[in-house]
């Protein structure tokens, strides 16, 4: 079998990102999105969609290369090569990038291709990917609502009571307002507990650029993250989220080490490499690869790897479409533990679009993990037909 095509298909949509000031869903980003389209000689074809700068994506993945290697372009790497060599490819893609590349956005086009590739090799075998990568050893996750901070404490209660009529048993609240006034921090948090009660989970995720966008870039001291904490554990959470900035794994550590409440990060964190660095400095108790963003299924299985030495969760990072949720579930699916899927209800109408199977929560809050050929997730090629702009 024979790769024939790596496409990067933009997509433009027309609601922005942003949250909502009371109780109203928020939205991801609706105005561009990338997903990939890997076609085979023999017709099996992965899809996988990407968190990354769409516009320029297209030009990593298939746009004019150079002829000196570590400039090259990731369909030139790919198209003529054995689908199924996924770790091969994953290294070729690497070196061929290797100069502009490494992280960010080629590191998340080759994420995204690299999901394909399982995808298709899944296929190829006949088998679910979770069976490829090991084997299933559930059927459901709990999922934890995904959103953002609303602005008044009656948006905050108003959401949170919304998520648990839905049958949610827990709440992650990120960015938004959070870090512009100390004090109504403290309000929207107490709110969410109120409302969400004393047994579901409430997950909060402060960003690391805090003061929301008026001051952004200024990070909190080490002192300030601690603190921070300190006060939320007062109220019952459950992690505390992506608050420090990602280059700084030392400060990650020693708030760790002090916190009172469980730390979560990693989803700016790229390649086993990097990983295998936060882990072993101990910067977290929950790590939180992102498959469209970590170098994909490749690197995350042994993200998954060094957590379970490290005796540490893996809960994957997941705010995209329901492809990227179906990625995350089949990894889900072979991990020794598995606490969460991230399940994004702030999807806009781009976003949701693009599968055919949305994710449905059952009554015991729980997500079901396919158990079908591939990831068991369709796209509507259709829509995506329809909001295409390359
Ligand atoms: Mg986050």
């Amino acid at each position: 079998m024979r790769i024939v095509a790596v496409e990067p298909i933009l997509l433009r949509g027309q609601q922005g990102y942003g949250a909502s000031a009371g109780g109203e869903e928020a939205s991801d980003n609706g105005d561009w999105q990338l997903v990939v389209r890997v076609a085979t000689d023999e017709g099996l074809v992965g899809w996988a969609d990407v968190e990354t700068l769409a516009p320029a994506a297209v030009a990593v993945i298939a746009g004019q290369g150079m002829s000196i290697l570590g400039f090259r372009t990731l369909s030139e790497m790919l198209v003529g090569e054995d689908p199924l060599q996924v770790e091969r490819l994953w290294d070729r893609m690497y070196v061929g990038s290797a100069y502009y590349g490494r992280r960010g956005l080629a590191m998340q086009c080759m994420s995204a291709i690299d999901n394909c590739l399982w995808s298709i090799r899944a296929q190829a075998a006949g088998m679910p990917l979770a069976a490829l990568l090991g084997g299933r050893r559930r059927e459901s996750v709990v999922a934890y609502a995904s959103t953002l901070f609303r602005e008044t404490p009656d948006g905050m209660r108003e959401a949170a009571l919304g998520y648990v009529a839905r049958g949610f048993r827990a709440v992650k609240f990120g960015w938004g307002v959070f870090g512009e006034d100390p004090g109504r921090d403290r309000e929207l948090v107490a709110a969410a507990r109120e409302a969400l009660g004393p047994d579901r989970a409430l997950l909060v995720d402060p960003g690391w650029y805090p003061a929301g966008w008026k001051r952004w870039g200024e990070p909190r001291s080490r002192r300030e993250a601690l603190a921070m904490c300190e006060w939320l554990a007062a109220h019952g959470v459950g992690w505390v989220e992506d608050f420090i900035h990602p280059e700084d794994f030392e400060q990650y550590a020693w708030v760790r080490a002090n916190s009172p409440v469980p730390i979560a990060a990693g989803e700016q964190v790229a390649t086993h490499w990097e990983f295998e660095r936060f882990i072993r400095q101990g910067c977290v108790d929950v790590v939180q690869p992102d498959l469209s963003r970590c170098g994909g299924i490749t690197v995350a299985r042994r993200v998954a790897q060094l957590a379970q030495e490290a005796g540490i969760d893996l809960v994957p990072h997941s705010w995209l479409t329901h492809l990227l949720t179906g990625y995350s579930l089949q990894l889900l699916a072979t991990l020794p533990r598995a606490r969460f899927v991230e399940f994004n209800v702030s999807q806009s109408l781009l976003t949701r679009g693009i599968t055919t199977q949305p994710f449905r929560l059952e009554a015991d809050g729980t997500v079901a993990i396919p158990d079908a050929v591939g990831i068991g997730v369709g796209v509507d090629e259709d829509f995506i037909r329809a909001h295409r702009v390359n």
